[in-house]
């Protein structure tokens, strides 16, 4: 007998996820009635993001269904993350070819285990079919004047990353070209596939750089997109130092640092923070991203006038934000 909709949101959605609702307190009716009921902490401004996954362009066909759902989740919880919100709640639509019971264990799985890890609730949704493709709408909090901005850089304020980006394009491309192959990659493989896959959005370094940091953006596009978005949006221009970013062990036992630097200015997926910090700030970030066990680098630094520049060792790399070509053929 075919999973009616009613049984497939009872069983894969508001039983494990009703603990976490109960136990936070703050969502009198979460999913069964035409609405949730949500009530935000007072005085604080209530913070939304929402991002689609559709299949074969947000994720390779194929994927296993604990990443989607995981991933589906983390990029809200990433937005959320660069405003330096504290993530509370969130709604699921999910688009389904065929109510699969391996598919949908493995997806609420996927998806609820990082919502636990966050203590956010999953609190309604809609469930239709089609061709796959999921939304979710996260939910959370910030204090008045609080959030971060990707505005509010200026000149001169230092730029700095968290992690190490690259790994989740040089992920994809494994990713893409070994589907769900784990017993034939090494250890360095099945690690940058796994930051691809399964990307830990940053959101304790989110809420420690509220009221620090003067910009923030979470890196989807690449970071030379990005910051250069951050920049734009602050009306500054930007200088990455390409020598200063730091690759990860796995990216560079797996690739040249030309690949590695082309994986981190322009791959994405990353889902780390970029920001910036004014100079007379800079000796706190340290202690700082030790305190949420996250590291960060200082990449360059925030300039007058408008232009991205990358540089490496002073000398400029040729980089098209929107085709990357020069970049790619360097
Ligand atoms: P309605 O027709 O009133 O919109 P639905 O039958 O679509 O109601 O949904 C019933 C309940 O289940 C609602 O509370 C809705 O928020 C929730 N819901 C539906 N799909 C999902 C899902 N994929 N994840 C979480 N909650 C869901
Ligand atoms: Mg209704």
């Amino acid at each position: 007998m075919p999973l009616g909709e009613f049984d497939l949101i009872e069983r894969y959605f508001r039983k494990p996820a009703e603990s976490l609702r109960l136990a936070r307190g703050d969502a009198p009716v979460g999913i069964g009635d035409d609405a949730a009921l949500l009530q935000p902490p007072s005085g604080q401004l209530l913070v939304a993001a929402l991002d689609t996954l559709v299949e074969g362009r947000h994720f390779p066909l194929g994927s296993s269904a604990a990443s989607i759902g995981h991933r589906a989740l983390a990029v809200n919880l990433s937005d959320l993350a660069a405003m330096g919100a504290e993530p509370a709640w969130f709604l699921l639509a999910l688009t389904l070819p065929a109510a699969q019971p391996e598919f949908l264990e493995g997806f609420a799985a996927g998806m609820l285990r990082l919502a636990a890890a966050h203590r956010v609730a999953l609190v309604g949704g809609d469930t239709t079919s089609g061709p796959l493709s999921v939304s979710v709408q996260a939910l959370g909090f910030v204090p008045p004047g609080k959030a971060l901005r990707r505005a509010g850089g200026k000149a001169g304020d230092l730029l700095y990353v968290s992690g190490t980006p690259g790994d989740a394009a040089a992920g994809l491309q494994l990713e893409l070209a070994q589907p769900q192959s784990s017993a034939v990659a090494s250890t360095a493989q099945r690690r940058l596939r796994d930051r691809f896959l399964y990307p830990e959005p940053r959101v304790a370094l989110g809420l420690a750089l509220r009221g620090v940091a003067s910009a923030c953006i979470d890196v989807s596009d690449g970071l030379a997109a990005d910051a250069g978005k951050l920049a734009l949006a602050s009306n500054c221009g930007v200088r990455i130092d390409l020598e200063r970013i730091r690759f990860s062990a796995e990216l560079l036992a797996t690739h040249d640092t030309a690949a590695a630097a082309r994986f981190a200015l322009a791959g994405g997926d990353d889902y780390e923070l970029c920001f910036t910090v004014s100079p007379a700030r800079a000796s706190e970030i340290d202690a700082l991203a030790a305190n949420v066990k996250c590291q960060v680098t200082c990449i360059g630094v925030l300039e007058d006038g408008r232009a991205l520049r990358v540089l490496e060792r002073g000398a400029a790399v040729p980089i098209d934000v929107d085709g990357y070509d020069h970049f790619a053929h360097r």
